[in-house]
């Protein structure tokens, strides 16, 4: 039977997770299949991250540069991959990505977001070519030597997300990255079967995701992972994978920040028929990952829920993510950034202070502890305050 908000069980689970206690999974399994409870546990969400998270509410001020959107892999659900026949492929070359990043140095950025497809060059001749005429054998590579151009001559701070990388390419980029990023999506492995949006996406694959994450944490690199909710996964499987990720944070302590996404069907896609999450599944799941997870950053993107944004910090959230005054979402370019003037406003309107963060989360610049080569250190310790957030003078 479902619990309802007079189940005395809800309140109970409910007060543990107040008074600090660990949730277990079979108590989040019953959060989020509970029909009438939604308030009662976004309250908790918020109130624990109150607690716990006393810092201000931070977002990245950043560049998105969209290095290459061919990929091997094929998700139901994905507009950003192209072919190269397509008119919106790109394929940077190094003068275009410059201009990207003095772009956002003129306008205060600290964070160049580098993003391409799961490892074009296995599928496509044209991405072969491509690194070619830039004398590169591999996509990490090239990443490797723009993300080291950018910071050299424009002081941004590299956070690359391109897909499931090796350990090898990991250590290459933890050089000249303060952080990587890869979502997890889902820990179901039901979702990469016949029929199901990740049958022809062999990188997102859970084992594969995990393995990446656990490489990560071996290799000390900062991570952002996440979820993207709403796929076909079943509400105990979204339980699960936060179960999955709180494990791999527990063990190497790399996990900075948690993205809570809400899928959104888009046109031309072989979801573009599904039904998107609905608000409460998707609220109350931002919510119990609070609970399972009390101290870590967790951070809804504002551009995809644009009128209704601010919800998702009443749920516990406590940053928004990247957040670009120069690019668009290259991954979700129907969905336009909210000016961060009025993402200030929504948050300082719920009595919340805001600011900017680096692409590396303070705890991990605050502590010495190997997390980020100390030649990076030199480049944070420019633009950051004492506490690891971005120097309020260099942005106003
Ligand atoms: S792996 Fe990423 S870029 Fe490639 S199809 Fe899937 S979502 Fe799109």
């Amino acid at each position: 039977m479902l619990a309802t908000a007079k189940d005395p069980n809800i309140y109970e689970i409910l007060q543990k997770c107040l008074e600090g206690k660990k949730i277990l999974k079979r108590d989040a399994y019953n959060l989020i299949n509970s029909v009438d409870c939604t308030d009662l546990i976004v309250d908790t969400g918020r109130k624990i991250r109150d607690r716990i998270k006393i810092g201000p509410i931070t977002y990245s001020r950043k560049v998105f540069i969209n290095l290459i959107n061919l990929c091997r892999d094929t998700c139901s659900y994905c507009t950003y991959k192209k072919e190269p026949y397509d008119n919106s492929v790109t394929m940077m070359k190094p003068e275009q990505v410059l201009a990207i990043a003095e772009a956002g140095r003129r306008l205060h950025c600290t964070e160049a977001l580098f993003v391409t497809g799961e490892r074009p060059e296995q599928k496509y001749q044209e991405a072969k070519a491509w690194l070619n005429s830039v004398r590169r054998s591999s996509t990490v590579e090239y990443i490797n030597e723009m993300c080291e151009m950018v910071l050299n001559k424009t002081g941004l701070l590299p956070h690359t997300n391109a897909g499931s990388m090796t350990k090898k390419d990991m250590s290459l980029l933890k050089e000249t990255n303060v952080s990587l990023g890869m979502m997890l999506e889902s820990s179901s492995r039901r979702l990469s079967e016949k029929g199901m949006p990740h049958e022809n996406a062999p990188s997102k694959n859970p084992k594969v995701r995990i393995k990446a994450l656990e490489n990560a944490g071996q290799l000390r690199i900062p991570l952002t992972t996440g979820l993207l909710i709403g796929i076909g996964e079943t509400p105990e499987e979204l339980v699960d994978s936060l179960f999955t990720i709180e494990e791999i944070s527990q063990k190497y302590g790399h996990i900075q920040e948690i993205i809570m996404q809400n899928f959104v069907p888009k046109p031309e896609t072989g979801m573009e028929r599904s039904a998107p999450p609905t608000y409460n599944y998707f609220i109350k799941s931002i919510s119990i990952a609070r609970m399972i997870m009390p101290e870590i950053n967790i951070q809804v993107p504002p551009n995809l829920n644009p009128n209704i944004f601010g919800k998702y910090l009443d749920a516990g959230i406590n940053d928004w993510g990247g957040i670009s005054p120069v690019t668009i979402d290259h991954v979700n370019p129907e969905s336009p950034w909210p000016s961060i003037e009025s993402v200030k406003y929504v948050t300082e309107n719920r009595g919340c202070k805001f600011r900017a963060r680096l692409p590396v989360y303070p705890e991990f610049i605050v502590k010495d502890d190997g997390f980020i080569k100390d030649r990076l250190k030199n480049y944070i310790n420019l633009i950051s305050d004492g506490r690891g957030l971005v120097r309020e003078d260099y942005i106003n």
